[in-house]
């Protein structure tokens, strides 16, 4: 059975390995796709020595999506343009890098019916998804894109990197999640903005604090983010096996 993975820790939350299940079902093909905690300073061994027992192809998360960059012997044109990987496609000595979230996020607002064109963005977080995303947002000819992150080095860094703007302040029309904060915890700050569209890259119990705090801030709309991992698993499934699943069959059956 051709061996695929998930790299990330944490990783249990995960319902990745379902979808390229579906995926895999419906386009009848055979992969066995496991989620791999790797321990934060194993990122390279790990992958390394999938390789080396015949993997041929794996998922990217959280922490390790600018390690994956650095790892990586070639680079796609948009895993270069946002500075993250989160699609290793590895073919014989050879590993690919590659980013399907900012294409996976895109998909899944068109299918919402959310226009970016014009409206002003606020991006909290600052880490391997934030950079995923942001071409692919730009693309879309927002107004303005601010980003609020904890470590304010890193903000900054994004904010010049992709020339946008850094902190909080604006009315802001469309706010995303890219970290795995607890909203009730550990964010305080009140956002201005009439009718915000609340996205959260988060889904399941890991979205509820954002849910909450969302409910509660101007939403006009709120959405988790298993669209948009839909979306992005397609995409992904697509480079490795160059067939694109059905994903209107795949929302309705994890919705
Ligand atoms: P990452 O590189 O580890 O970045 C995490 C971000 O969260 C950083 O900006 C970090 O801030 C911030 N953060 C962490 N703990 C914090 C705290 N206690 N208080 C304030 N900020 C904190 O992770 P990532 O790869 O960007 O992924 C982020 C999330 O997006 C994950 O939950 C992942 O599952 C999700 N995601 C979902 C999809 C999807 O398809 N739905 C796709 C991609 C990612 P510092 O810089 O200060 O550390």
């Amino acid at each position: 059975m051709q061996q695929y993975a998930l790299f990330g820790n944490p990783i249990s939350h995960s319902v990745s390995p379902q979808l390229h299940a579906e995926f895999a079902l419906q386009c009848n093909i055979k992969i066995n796709y496991q989620k791999m905690l790797v321990p934060l300073d194993q990122f390279k061994n790990v992958v390394d020595h999938f390789r080396a027992t015949g993997g041929l192809g794996a998922n990217v998360t959280a922490p390790f999506k600018t390690q994956a960059f650095e790892y990586a012997d070639q680079l796609t044109a948009r895993a270069m343009a946002s500075g993250a990987v989160n699609t290793f496609i590895f073919k014989n000595t050879i590993c690919i890098g590659d980013n399907t979230d900012g294409i996976g996020l895109i998909r899944d607002l068109q299918q919402k019916n959310i226009v970016l064109r014009d409206k002003t963005i606020l991006i909290l977080g600052a880490g391997g998804a934030a950079r995923g995303i942001l071409p692919s947002i730009i693309d879309e000819k927002p107004r303005d894109i601010f980003i609020y992150n904890r470590t304010i080095e890193k903000a900054k860094q994004l904010a010049e990197d992709f020339g946008c703007g850094c902190g909080c302040g604006c009315e802001y029309d469309f706010v995303i999640n890219t970290t795995h904060i607890n909203f009730q915890k550990d964010f305080s700050m009140d956002l201005a903005g009439k009718n915000i569209i609340f996205y959260d890259l988060n889904y399941g119990e890991r979205h509820k604090t954002f849910h909450h705090y969302a409910a509660s801030h101007n939403a006009k709309k709120i959405f988790d983010g298993l669209g948009m991992l839909i979306e992005q698993g397609a995409e992904s499934f697509y480079q490795w096996f160059g067939i694109m699943p059905d994903t209107t069959l795949v929302r309705r059956n994890v919705a």
